[in-house]
């Protein structure tokens, strides 16, 4: 109760704050302007935006909002935007009431997980966004080996609860990530060639739809929903719960890197090509090509062996005795050592640029492009992710991701902290992944500043159903701050 008498009397003094042109107006029972789905200026009656104030159980944020600042920043350093408003919801209802807001209104609408979006698609300007990051709790359960995560939590949440039993699900590599966006446009991570992307480990979720309704879909409840979120990112609503499939898991694993001189890449890569095909589905070997902040560049592999750490040194031997390691750390460790290590490069601020393909395989061609488009500047790195294994045995359409026959995911991208560093660093890394893009054969949406046509090469054979699927729960598109699919009419 004593929340909703702060939103409203905060009310008049934000709108005040945020439009001063219109302060007076506003105050005086007015409107506020904002942006609609098709781009127009719309006016957001006063009383509408109290009415909803009043129905939300979380705040509901305007410019000059003392959390309003913080609330509208995302990952990316380089996307600075102004929602109209940010109704920070705490439950189900709050998002059902921000979403039936929108609709009635035609008013752009974004959906904010982990903020993580590379392209900022989480956070508007003039729109409302829906905030999930008070919704994060993440709960396992060891009898039915199931985990419950809120659409707002973080894969550091999935991971640490479900470790907390013994148990585990495929989760990324930078432990602050979304499990929302994440999960809705597939999941890699360094068990996926053991237990499958992470929607292949999705029993079920809880999706307020575009018509206000709360709906819980599955394999057996609205399948058609429930195939559409297994790789269609946020485009049929807002996820506020995702169920996983947990697996049983040493937490202490055969882990670390392996960094090798790059003047030693020719020889570690060309030995990597004919050898990670015909590895056993516990080991996630990965190469990534980078250059440290005091200029000496290396060719590093990634390795978790998700198994017995005696098996793993077996199948690891011949690795590790390529070359001249600059340094090989593989060694027995904890899990979240590997899965939190890169949290600190990748920091909430960082201004980052990436793109990147799926690949059939690593062919001599590739290692030269490989090897040849490699740009030594610490800004930008190359790196993989492994897929195969359980990843490859989905059939093509049993989810929205299509891309089961690419053995490896490679991308490039980059971090730097200075503005007047973007163009330059942007323009690099395109021109890096431009020698690469003749190997690819699709994209993952979700590593991806730019994004690719929807139609042709992200979503491939699964557009057409996705198209459908979209007309049928969203044909207004209000959810269209994603990598959007035009709803079939
Ligand atoms: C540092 C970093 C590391 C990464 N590592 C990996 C990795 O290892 N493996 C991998 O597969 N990907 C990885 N990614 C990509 C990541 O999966 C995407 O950026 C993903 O969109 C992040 O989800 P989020 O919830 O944090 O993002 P947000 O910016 O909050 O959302 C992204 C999109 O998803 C939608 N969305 C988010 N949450 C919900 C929800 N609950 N309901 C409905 N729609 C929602 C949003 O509307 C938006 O369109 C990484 C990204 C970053 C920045």
């Amino acid at each position: 109760m004593k929340r909703r008498e702060f939103c409203r009397s905060t009310l008049a003094a934000s709108i005040a704050a945020a439009y001063p042109f219109m302060a007076n107006a506003a105050l005086a029972d007015s409107s506020v302007a904002a942006v609609s789905l098709d781009g127009s200026e719309i006016e957001l009656e006063k009383a509408s935006i109290r009415e909803l104030a009043e129905q939300l159980n979380g705040p509901l944020l305007m410019p000059g909002d003392t959390q309003y600042d913080y609330a509208r920043r995302v990952w990316n350093g380089m996307h600075d935007r102004h929602p109209a408003l940010i109704a920070r919801c705490a439950g189900n209802d709050d998002v059902r009431h921000a979403v039936t807001f929108a609709a009635e209104r035609d008013l752009l609408l974004s959906v904010r997980g982990g903020g993580h979006s590379w392209p900022g698609k989480s956070v508007c300007d003039g729109g409302l966004m829906i905030d999930l990051a008070e919704m994060n709790t993440v709960t396992a359960d060891p009898d039915t080996q199931r985990a419950n995560a809120q659409g707002g939590a973080l894969l550091n949440g999935l991971d640490t609860a479900a470790l907390n039993y013994g148990l585990i699900t495929t989760a990324g590599v930078v432990s602050h990530t979304g499990v929302g966006g994440f999960t809705l446009g597939g999941g890699f991570g360094r068990l996926n060639r053991k237990y499958g992307l992470t929607i292949d480990n999705l029993v079920s979720a809880e999706l307020v739809t575009a018509d206000g309704q709360i709906r819980t879909v599955s394999a057996e409840q609205e399948p058609d929903l429930f195939w559409a979120i297994r790789g269609g990112g946020g485009n049929f609503g807002v996820a506020t719960r995702f169920e996983y499939q947990l697996h049983p898991f040493d937490r202490n694993v055969l882990s670390g890197m392996i960094a090798w001189p790059i003047d030693q890449a020719r020889e570690v890569l060309d030995f990597y090509g004919g050898w990670y095909s015909g590895l056993s589905d516990d080991l996630y070997v990965g190469p990534v090509m980078l250059t440290t902040p005091d200029g000496v560049s290396m060719v590093v592999m990634e390795v978790v062996y998700a198994g017995d750490p005696v098996a793993g040194e077996k199948e690891l031997e011949p690795l590790r005795k390529i070359g001249k390691p600059l340094e090989d750390g593989v060694t027995l460790q904890d899990y979240m050592v590997m899965q939190t290590h890169e949290d600190g490069t990748w920091a909430h601020g960082v201004r980052s640029y990436a793109k990147n393909g799926m690949v059939r395989e690593i062919t001599s061609p590739l290692i030269d492009a490989m090897i040849e488009s490699f740009v030594p500047d610490p800004r930008l790195a190359f790196f993989t992710h492994t897929a195969g294994g359980a990843v490859m045995r989905v059939g093509e359409m049993d989810t929205a991701f299509p891309h089961r026959n690419a053995e490896t995911m490679i991308a490039v991208a980059g971090g730097w902290m200075d503005p007047a560093q973007d163009a330059e660093a942007i323009a690099m890394a395109r021109a890096w992944f431009k020698q690469l893009e003749p190997f690819i054969g699709g994209y993952y949406d979700n590593i991806d500043f730019d994004g690719a046509n929807s139609k042709g090469g992200n979503y491939g054979p699964a557009f057409e159903r996705l198209s459908a699927i979209k007309g049928q729960y969203d044909p207004g598109n209000l959810f269209r701050l994603n990598r959007n699919i035009q709803p079939a009419t």
